[in-house]
């Protein structure tokens, strides 16, 4: 699993989606099941979309399989207290912080321009990357207003989903392999179901069934990061007859919380699931949902929130879906395993697609936004960072990505 990207079989594995891949190599059914749910509800896609190699990737940059579940040192194992958003705002404030930065909410970015562009060197400079000094015009919108606005750099950081750089207008056009990601990458399917509840009636694994009435799950809401709150056990305890989760209904994922103080069931639907169930009228989406959770806790109460909101995120215009982008068969093959996060002459990427380390996670943002500054800092300071700083750990250098 070092680089399954160099591996000799690397290319059998991204001419095939990770459903046909899987069939052929579980002999187990139960395992073949696990793995498909694995698919559908870590990469939030159907299990036909993506490569086999995007997903032997993608398990790769987290480390193992393992690191993708649930249990200790895992990617659920901790959850922002107050919301993940405090992240992003935390980073703007260090921004304005460190003298002089600004962070422009709501400038919606049209198109990004090079200063010498129609000369044969402007086109040279984007396509071979060469640090040829330029000016770039980035320019665009303001949300709300509709005002235009633009601004010049030398370098550019583009940290936008693949799939939404079509969005933007580059001149010169981007190298073929960024466009052909733009193009064909797909983003993950997820919608995300809240409902919260007067009272708690899950019980929590490790706790007795006829406990787990009265209080709320999670813990103090003054700590920044605190450990999630424990799951509902896999199999019902009630009605159910032992059947799983999402044997009931729609949610694939569940997570119980707290929200203001208040219980709250927290579901994922995702990947082919996500689209069916949006495509479903409000009321058919609650009963669906409620009587899932009724049915899998077998509880009456499970119909009766107090609120129950759905998010639908592939409409989302500046994302497409989350949780991340993925790569159907053959992409990876034509477009290089790093070219997400290939610089293009001044401009540069970054956004969780094009890390080396938890690509689809925050912690890839981190990485790969990380990675991008330092290539910036070493072309317009290069005695302040050396180049060495700026090379990812599997050896492809700062390209190391997808
Ligand atoms: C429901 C849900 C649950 C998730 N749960 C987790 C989790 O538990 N743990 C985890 O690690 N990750 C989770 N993720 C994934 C996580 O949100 C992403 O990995 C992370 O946000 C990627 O960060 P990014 O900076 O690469 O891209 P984004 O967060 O997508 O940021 C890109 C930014 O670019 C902006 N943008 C796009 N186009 C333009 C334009 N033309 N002009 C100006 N701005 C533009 C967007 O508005 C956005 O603000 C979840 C995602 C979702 C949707």
């Amino acid at each position: 699993m070092e680089g399954p990207h160099w591996g000799a079989a690397a290319r059998e594995w991204d001419a095939v989606d990770c459903k046909t891949q899987l069939e052929s190599m579980c002999r187990s059914p139960g395992a073949l099941r696990e793995m498909l749910l694995f698919v559908q509800t870590v990469l939030a896609a159907d299990p036909r979309q993506p490569s086999f190699l995007f997903l032997l990737k993608y398990i790769r940059a987290a480390g193992g399989l393992r690191a993708l579940g649930d249990g200790d040192g895992g990617a659920q194992q901790w959850r922002l207290a107050g919301g993940a958003q405090q992240m992003a705002a935390g980073l703007a404030a260090a921004v304005a912080g460190a003298g002089g930065g600004e962070v422009r909410l709501s400038h919606i970015v049209e198109s990004v321009a090079h200063s010498a562009y129609n000369s044969a060197a402007a086109q040279n400079h984007i396509e071979c990357g060469s640090d040829e000094p330029g000016v770039y015009t980035v320019a665009g919108t303001v949300e709300g207003s509709g005002k235009p606005f633009s601004l010049t750099a030398r370098r550019v950081v583009v940290a936008m989903p693949p799939p939404v750089w079509k969005q933007v207008a580059f001149d010169p056009q981007l190298p073929e392999d960024h466009r052909l990601l733009a193009e064909s990458m797909v983003m993950g399917c997820v919608a995300k179901v809240l409902a919260i509840y007067p009272q708690r009636f899950w019980a929590l694994e490790g706790e007795e069934a006829d406990s787990s009435t009265g209080g709320g799950a999670g813990g103090a809401d003054d700590e920044v990061v605190r450990d999630a709150p424990r799951r509902p056990p896999r199999r019902a305890r009630g009605g159910a007859g032992g059947r799983r989760l999402e044997e009931c209904g729609p949610v694939a994922n569940l997570f119980p919380g707290d929200y203001g103080g208040r219980p709250a069931l927290v579901g994922l639907v995702t990947g082919a699931d996500a689209r069916a169930f949006t495509a479903l009228p409000e009321g058919r989406q609650r009963a669906a949902v409620l009587g899932q959770y009724a049915e899998y806790f077998g509880a009456p109460e499970a119909a009766e929130p107090e609120l129950f909101v759905v998010k639908e995120w592939m409409s989302e215009r500046f994302s497409g879906g989350c949780f991340g982008g993925l790569t159907p068969p053959g992409l990876l093959s034509r477009a290089g395993a790093a070219a997400a996060g290939r610089a293009a002459g001044g401009v540069h990427f970054a956004g969780s697609e094009a890390a080396a380390r938890w690509v689809g996670y925050f912690e890839g943002a981190l990485d790969a936004g990380l990675r991008a500054a330092l290539e910036v800092l070493a072309a317009l300071r290069p005695g302040l960072v050396g180049s060495a700083a700026t090379s990812g750990g599997d050896g492809e250098g700062p390209a190391a990505a997808l």
